[in-house]
């Protein structure tokens, strides 16, 4: 463990200075409605970062006015126009890949170079998207007796409302808002009270890129739910999409109903990593690594269950420890660091009790286990192995640097345990037999597989889940699909 700041530094206070803390409401930044705010804090240090617009119900209304006035003219916008803004904003994004990076490292805790990875991810989604928008097609036939014609077209659903989980702070919006964007919707973002400062600095960028007034509202609260309930059940609102866990995605589901609002759910994961004898070791290690380390851990698609083959299982285990213990923690702002800070307490502590209790039922430590530090949240990058079937991290997300490895003989039996989650978001396969890749892929019950590859979010492919992992794709030609209608107009031949 590297030292922690005990201040910011100039640079730091710089960048954190150029970010707009109001919230955004009709093309305007502007303070809460009693100008209450909400501190955000350096997880890796206790040090107060800024503090941001603590919305009220009346200002989330506001920003639902501004959505629903400003619908009819983003819809006119053409799609070049709203290609063009896209395209402007990929590359505002990368131009400010530094400034970004910097805020979501001091406001997250992960290491700069994977927020810097992070940046190039969103803003892959606005120079996907730009391409998108000028794409999407309807279609104009032949009725089937022959007596008619039928034109099918495509419109924006209309006024949307984005929730984000704080822990890919600029992805998470910009998977959402560049198809909504494309598509011609308006929308109003409420990212997470742990990491709202990137999502504001995102928003400066997006005016920047031509948005329309009204285009993309911005709110910022302490309260999620007493915030965006009364746009939930507003008839303006049209599209409600929700990326976090599926506790809270159950209850926004439910929510919706009444409105009968269309709905995509990015919720949790529990993924598996299958390794099988025939792997290519140096493949199936780094592949492992990645899939578990991504983000600390603190990741939807984070392998939460590494099965191993049992001819593989002890050169896996011991070049996987050994690159697991080597691991250097600190703040994500020092060089060389690997492993940065989780986000907050509640989230060490939740790692721990699940640590705790696999090794209270049996498993073994091979490295790691304890908690880093006496500053900040820090948990070191930790290996078990003979991990029990009751232990509860088989079942339960564990968003943080912890993989529990269990060792298998038949593919049959490593299919079977892969499935046995509620979660079906991502699973990983790791062999040099493509017959068998391609078998155990279909049979795994998840939206998306890894084969040999322990990272495969990409803006040009469709994310997302399948049981409780939730519904609809973010990316690839079937994100701007959740924000088009379609409308059929039938006409005599
Ligand atoms: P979370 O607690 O569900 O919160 C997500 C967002 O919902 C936050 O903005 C939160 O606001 C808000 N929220 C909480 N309660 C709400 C309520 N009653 N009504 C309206 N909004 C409410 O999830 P998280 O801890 O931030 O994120 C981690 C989870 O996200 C994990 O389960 C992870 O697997 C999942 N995730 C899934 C994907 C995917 O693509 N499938 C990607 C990333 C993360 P506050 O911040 O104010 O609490």
């Amino acid at each position: 463990m590297t030292t922690s700041a005990s201040s910011l530094t100039a640079h730091e206070r710089e960048v954190l200075a150029g970010v707009p803390t109001d919230l955004l409401i009709n093309g305007q930044w502007r303070p809460a409605t009693g100008n209450g705010t909400v501190g955000v804090e350096d997880p890796a240090t206790g040090l107060e970062l800024a503090r941001v617009a603590d919305a009220t119900p009346q200002d989330a209304m506001a920003a639902l006015d501004a959505a629903h006035a400003g619908q009819a003219a983003m819809a006119e916008l053409s799609p070049r126009q709203r290609s063009t803004i896209l395209q402007r904003a990929a590359d505002l994004i990368t131009e400010h890949t530094e400034e970004l990076a910097l805020l979501m490292t001091l406001e997250l805790g992960k290491p700069l170079a994977e927020s810097r990875g992070e940046v190039a991810y969103g803003a892959s989604f606005f120079w996907w998207f730009s391409g998108e928008a000028v794409r999407f097609k309807g279609e104009f036939k032949q009725s089937a007796d022959g007596a008619g014609r039928t034109l099918v077209s495509r419109q924006p659903v209309g006024p949307s409302l984005f929730i984000t989980p704080w822990n890919f702070p600029l992805a998470m919006g910009a998977r959402k808002l560049a198809p909504a964007i494309a598509a011609g919707c308006t929308s109003i973002v409420k990212p997470a009270k742990l990491t709202p400062l990137t999502m504001l600095k995102l928003g400066q960028l997006l005016q920047e890129a031509g948005l329309p007034d009204g285009a993309l509202n911005i709110i910022t609260a302490a309260s999620a739910g007493s915030t965006t309930g009364p746009l939930i059940e507003d008839r303006r609102l049209k599209k409600l999409s929700f990326t976090g866990s599926t506790e809270v995605g159950q209850k926004l589901v439910e929510a919706a109903a009444p409105n009968l609002l269309r709905v995509s759910m990015e919720l949790g994961g529990n993924a598996p990593l299958i390794v099988f004898d025939d792997a290519d070791l140096d493949v199936a290690v780094e592949g492992a690594y990645q899939a578990k380390m991504r983000n600390g851990g603190e990741a939807c698609t984070s392998a939460n269950r590494i099965l191993v083959q049992s001819g593989i299982a002890d050169a896996f285990i011991e070049r996987f420890t050994a690159k697991m213990a080597a691991v250097k923690v600190g703040r994500g702002t020092e060089e060389g660091v690997g492993l940065g800070s989780m986000v907050d307490q509640d989230q060490v502590d939740k790692i721990a009790e699940l640590v705790d209790d696999a090794t209270a039922k049996g498993a073994k430590v091979a490295c790691g286990g304890t908690r880093v530090g006496t500053t900040g949240h820090f948990y070191a990058a930790t290996v078990l192995t003979d991990v029990p079937d009751d232990a509860r991290l088989l079942q339960e997300e564990i968003f943080g640097p912890v993989a529990p490895i269990r060792v298998f003989e038949e593919e049959s039996a490593a299919v079977d345990e892969a499935n046995a989650t509620e979660y079906g978001l991502i699973a990983y396969v790791f062999t040099q037999d493509l017959a068998r890749g391609h078998r155990v892929a279909a049979a795994l019950e998840s939206g998306m597989v890894g084969l040999n590859r322990g990272v495969i979010s990409s803006a040009d492919a469709p994310f997302g889940g399948v049981k409780h992992s939730g519904y609809g794709r973010e990316g690839g030609a079937e994100g701007i699909e959740e924000y088009l209608e379609t409308k059929y107009l039938s006409m005599p031949a």
